[in-house]
């Protein structure tokens, strides 16, 4: 079973590469950010709760993200496997996900961060905001609290699977095939 963390700051590129490597390698998408965004089109409460945090580019807490990858997970039995993009996002996430696969006999095989400067990741946002409709990818604001909770919060969880052994670092920016070659290496040799 290949489980995998990719892994980035806001704009680095991880939906675009998970979309490639869930065809490719047959496995589940688990996108925390995807998953919140349905919740919300649904109108669920779930979704009520997020769209608090979201909107403002805050973190949505921990018990609420671990609860709802809890429930995915343990909905899809039959899964070869896992991309999980966007999360864990907090150390708290990061250890919460290892209990949780190891209830179930699982283990991540390893994170893969891509790796853009912040000048780039700022264009890239501000030019997905023209079409996905998303507000916190429309205000300079939002996008600078994003990249600040993404260095404070988020980028500890690298060193968290570093002391494991686990971390690769993939450059991510160029073609987006290439890119994604790059990935696959990396996914080969697990
Ligand atoms: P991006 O790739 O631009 O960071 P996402 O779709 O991954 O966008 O996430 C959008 C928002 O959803 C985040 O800014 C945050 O508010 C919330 N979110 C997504 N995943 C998590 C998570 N693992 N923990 C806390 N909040 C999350």
């Amino acid at each position: 079973m290949l489980n995998i963390v990719l892994f980035g700051p806001p704009g680095a590129g991880k939906g675009t590469q998970s979309e490639k490597l869930i065809e490719k390698y047959k496995l589940t998408h688990l996108s925390t950010g995807d998953l919140f965004r349905k919740h919300l089109g649904e109108g669920t409460e779930l979704g009520i709760l997020a769209k608090k945090y979201m909107d403002q580019g805050h973190l949505v807490p921990d018990e609420v993200v671990i609860q709802m990858v809890e429930d995915k997970i343990s909905s899809t039995p039959d899964s070869k496997g896992f991309i999980f993009d966007g999360f864990p996002r907090t150390t708290a996430q990061a250890e919460a996900l290892d209990t949780m696969l190891q209830k179930n006999e699982m283990s991540i095989s390893g994170m893969i961060a891509l790796d853009v400067p912040e000048d780039i990741l700022r264009e890239r946002i501000k030019e997905r905001g023209k079409t996905s409709g998303r507000a916190d990818d429309q205000d300079d604001e939002k996008i600078t609290t994003r990249i600040k909770v993404y260095l404070s919060e988020t980028l500890p969880v690298a060193k968290y699977y570093e002391n494991q052994g686990k971390f690769t670092k993939i450059h991510g920016v160029g073609q987006i095939e290439e890119i994604f070659q790059n990935i696959s290496e990396v996914i080969d040799a697990y």
